[in-house]
């Protein structure tokens, strides 16, 4: 699309409107839009022709159509994180993502729905509407951001933005045959993403190709004065490593914790094959052992509702969004977040609050904070053996909507794979590796690098991304989603 934009054979209106078409068309039945800014994305798109056409010097990805994941703030545009508690909000400030979105003249199309405040893993968890995979409409596109894997599976936008705070971005471009990174954290800036669990969460990329994500990667990264835990560190050389993609002599470490009981046998299957690819290029794949990823997902899940009970605080019928009921300040709180808040933010804000109490704090926080500290340690100590670690994304393929719904443990298990990464604030992506043969529905190959070693990402998955395209022939997964029920 860039190469068309450069080459004057499309403007950014015609590739804009073709985008927003599609939006009409299909989007009635995947569902991936919570909010389509029509006439702001149009208006953008022919700015940035007006800027072409006056020979200014542009970014690579300048006129090219964005969806924008909905807690992701954007000035005057809503913002509702999925909740019935921010209805009709429309903040008055852009995220640093945006503002640098904007720099580079990327067309935002709107925003797309997720799991309220992104807790979940399918997208049902929005107070608005479930979100449906495009590989079969009545599955779920993973989650939370199922809006912005859905858009690009659907070919509603070609770049998406997402948010991984446990794999919220990886998850869902596994389910969908979409690529996802989570950068290191601290890489992209949080300023103006709204606040789930903060030591956790981090903003990124997400697209249909390992280099299409490499250029919204490099265009969203870099030190943040508004964010404190923004890096202050020149951002990789992330494009230059997709570009590469040469693994000759890497080494691959296979975790030995990530794979076996739990895991679809046609997705484990995919992950194998994979490995196979890389090794014929050169690279050397040996196994490894991280022996405290088994209790990832029980600290995860104390950490991050602490997290969101003190965040989430915020919501108090006073500042944002809802207010119901009258009487006293305690009376409206009550009433309103009674009303405003789902099922599963109400149970995280439930489990935070009693983890932090005085007398559990030490159990159940101070235990899961030093579980974390072995996590990141165990990732230390395989960086020093291997260059990068890799795992399946997700145990099984995209499941029914509406399978694990009453089911939190149920859901809460596909993140195994994608919670270590987040714990240990370094880095990691999903690329497709194929279809699974029990189903037909795409599976997901993680890749995991240390802090500010993002680009090693790419060079792997650059290298896998271009074998596998031989080997299913025509795109990465040989076929294209059908938006069909099945
Ligand atoms: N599915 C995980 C959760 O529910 C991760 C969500 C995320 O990364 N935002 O918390």
């Amino acid at each position: 699309m860039s190469q068309l934009l450069n080459n004057g054979e499309i403007s950014s209106v015609d590739l804009t409107r073709a985008h927003l078409d599609r939006i009409s068309e299909v989007d009635g039945q995947v569902k991936a839009f919570l909010f389509v800014d029509h006439d702001g994305a149009l208006a953008q798109a022919e700015l940035v022709d007006a800027k072409r056409r006056s020979g200014e010097n542009l970014s690579p990805l300048a006129g090219v159509p964005l969806a924008l994941k909905d807690v992701m703030t954007q000035r005057g545009i809503p913002t509702t994180c999925g909740s019935k508690m921010l209805e009709g909000w429309r903040p008055p400030y852009d995220s640093t993502v945006v503002t640098k979105l904007r720099s580079a003249d990327v067309v935002i199309l709107g925003k797309t729905n997720c799991d309220e405040f992104a807790m979940g893993s399918s997208t049902e968890n929005s107070a608005y509407f479930p979100t449906r995979n495009p590989w079969d409409l009545t599955r779920i596109p993973g989650g939370s951001g199922g809006g912005s894997s859905a858009s690009l599976a659907s070919y509603e936008a070609p770049l998406a933005i997402g948010t991984d705070t446990g794999g919220s971005i990886r998850q869902p471009a596994a389910v969908t045959g979409t690529v996802g990174v989570k950068p290191t954290y601290g890489g992209v800036s949080r300023y103006g993403l709204v606040a789930f669990s903060s030591s956790l969460d981090q903003a990124g990329p997400c697209a249909r190709t390992v280099l299409d994500v490499a250029y919204l990667h490099e265009a969203i990264a870099g030190h943040d004065p508004l964010d404190s835990t923004s890096i202050n560190a020149p951002v990789p050389p992330i494009v230059a490593a997709a570009k590469d993609g040469n693994v000759k002599g890497m080494k691959i470490g296979v975790i030995k914790e990530l794979q076996g009981d739990g895991y679809q046998p046609g997705v484990l299957k995919l992950f194998n094959q994979s490995l196979e690819e890389l090794a014929k290029l050169g690279a050397e794949i040996v196994e490894v052992s991280c022996k405290y990823f088994d209790y990832a997902l029980a600290a995860y899940y104390l950490i991050a509702p602490s997290e969101c009970s003190s965040n989430l605080a915020r919501f108090d019928a006073m500042r944002y969004g809802l207010r119901i009921g009258e009487g006293s300040a305690e009376e409206v709180m009550n009433s309103t977040r009674s009303a405003g808040f789902g099922k599963e933010v109400k149970r995280r804000i439930i489990l935070g609050t009693y983890a932090l109490s005085s007398g559990y704090y030490d159990a159940y926080y101070g235990s899961a904070q030093k579980v974390r500290t072995l996590i990141s340690q165990d990732f230390k100590d395989a960086f020093e053996k291997v260059d990068v670690l890799v795992s399946p994304t997700a145990p099984t393929t995209a499941f029914k909507i509406g399978e694990k719904s009453n089911d939190p443990i149920a859901m809460y298990l596909n993140d195994i794979a994608t919670i270590p990464t987040n714990l240990a604030g370094v880095c990691g992506m999903s690329l497709p590796s194929g279809l699974a043969e029990e189903d037909g529905l795409p599976a997901g190959f993680q890749i995991m690098a240390g802090a500010m070693k993002d680009d090693r990402l790419y060079k792997v998955g650059a290298a896998l991304e271009s074998a596998l395209t031989k080997k299913w022939g025509g795109g990465i997964l040989g076929k294209a989603p059908k938006l069909v029920a099945k």
